[in-house]
């Protein structure tokens, strides 16, 4: 398991039918976002009609029919999470409501000594009750959503379920991506557009940057647009965490990591060539980019690792030795591929080292004649506080070596590189820069949160 994790994802549909099997499959689609907790609350229309249910564990092992039957009503939402148990319910001032969200709250700690501080009371003091406590302090969830802009630092992406319907609601710099979907008799909000397509809808479009809307019987309306001073959509959704099938703020995730790869390849030629046999990918995440690569350097494209789809359940080993061990048997090498060959090996960031390190490891014992390392991120210098489940400066690779994070020039990608090959045992690594991966998204640096790369906070720049 790496150690760069995605944090969650929330789903909502309102529907002229029951909606719990469709909140169950449009959550199923969204987890590779979070594999720890799974929740659905679904509305009936009656007053106190709010029924919900959360299980630690994946969406797919978790529900049974009697759950989903227990789960009465035509618009309810869903997430999945890495951290905490999501939607969230309450009885308020506001009547019967339930919250879920994507992102963090990075001023938690000081909103939840302010609150208990005026007599409120926290359960576990996860992010979803300080944000929930926000907006049911208001008079109307409109308002307290407008709350959460003044006073959250931080990253969200939130639906709220009322018995007016379903409020969705990105804060002002977009962090997190959320879209909206209609289809025959329902409309939807998703984390991602994956999760839209493949339950046959339309994908409308991506909820904007500050924007409040209502779903429900008379489709999306927008309630409130807040100012966004600029966006910062995070860029490793495209990188590593959203899905290859989905499309973000307008760009394909294939397409983003099609073109980071071919931004690396076109490093490689650029520097003089390579002279190798084959690129390949660790799977999943690597493959896009792999792609990519093999596509402007013409370098055939082979699988080497065979993923083992049975062998999934690394997030309940109870420590990361174990954890290690059974990401290994994840992936078994296909030796027949790899034997005397010289393999470029694509994949999206290095955390730690520890796994890549295994897999040039896996394919040198194999017969590989050499291994060249390519990631498509620069280099992660700073942990995120954005929502994305980034470690410690500590844990971060690249961090031992430069500590005072700054990897700017070409020089210090470069000298970087070569120690991190070192330690990984590869014939060479080599980064897309920051400006290559910004190009190669075709964005500005201003329209990107980069924070993990850079260091700069784009809510103060
Ligand atoms: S710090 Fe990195 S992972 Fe976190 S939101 Fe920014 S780009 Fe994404």
């Amino acid at each position: 398991m790496k150690s760069v994790q995605d944090n969650c994802g929330v789903f909502g549909v309102y529907s002229d039918a029951e909606c719990s099997h469709e909140i169950y499959d449009g959550i199923g689609f969204l987890q590779h976002r979070g594999q720890e907790y799974c929740g659905i609350a679904t509305h009936d229309g009656g007053n106190d009609s709010i029924r919900q249910v959360t299980h630690y564990g994946k969406v797919a092992g978790s529900f049974t029919n009697t759950d989903l039957e227990y789960l009465k009503g035509t618009w309810g939402i869903g997430h999945v999470s890495l951290w905490e148990r999501q939607p969230v319910q309450w009885q308020s001032q506001l009547g019967q409501i339930a919250v879920a969200f994507s992102g963090n709250v990075r001023n938690a700690d000081e909103l939840a000594i302010d609150m208990k501080n005026r007599g409120k009371a926290f359960y576990h003091g996860y992010n979803v009750e300080i944000l929930s406590k926000i907006i049911m302090e208001e008079q109307d969830v409109v308002t307290g959503i407008r709350a959460l802009a003044e006073k959250i630092k931080g990253a969200y992406s939130l639906v709220v379920l009322t018995k007016d319907g379903i409020y969705a609601a990105r804060d002002i710099y977009g962090f997190r991506p959320l879209m909206l979907g209609k289809g025959p008799g329902r409309y939807v909000v998703s984390s991602e557009s994956r999760a839209i397509q493949n339950l046959e809808m339309e994908v409308v479009r991506d909820v904007r940057p500050g924007e409040i809307l209502l779903i429900n019987d008379k489709g999306f309306q927008t309630l409130e647009q807040i100012d966004s001073p600029r966006t910062a959509h995070c860029a490793f959704e495209w990188a590593y965490t959203a899905s290859l099938d989905s499309v973000i703020d307008g760009l394909h995730v294939q397409e983003a990591r099609n073109q980071l790869g071919a931004s690396l390849a076109q490093r490689d030629i650029e520097e003089g060539g390579m002279e190798v046999d084959i690129v390949a990918a660790v799977p999943m995440s690597g493959i896009g980019h792999a792609l990519g690569y093999h596509g402007r350097s013409k370098v055939s494209y082979q699988e080497v690792f065979l993923y083992n789809r049975y062998a999934d359940r690394s997030y309940t080993q109870p420590n990361q030795v174990a954890r290690e061990k059974m990401a290994k048997r994840k992936l078994s090498v296909l030796g027949y591929a790899v034997k005397g060959q010289r393999v470029v090996l694509c994949d999206d960031s290095i955390v730690r080292g520890t796994q890549i390190l295994y897999k040039v490891l896996d394919l040198k014992q194999a017969g590989a004649k050499e291994v060249h390392v390519r990631i498509a991120c620069p280099p992660l210098m700073y942990p995120c506080d954005f929502g994305i489940s980034t470690r410690s400066y500590e844990e971060l690779a690249a961090r031992q070596y430069f500590k005072e994070g700054d990897i700017t020039s070409m020089e210090r990608l470069k000298e970087l590189e070569a120690l991190i090959a070192k330690q990984i045992g590869a014939d060479s690594v080599k980064y897309n820069s920051l400006d290559a991966f910004t190009s190669a998204l075709g964005m500005s640096g201003q329209q990107l949160c980069l924070k993990c790369f850079d260091g700069v906070d784009p809510t103060k720049s």
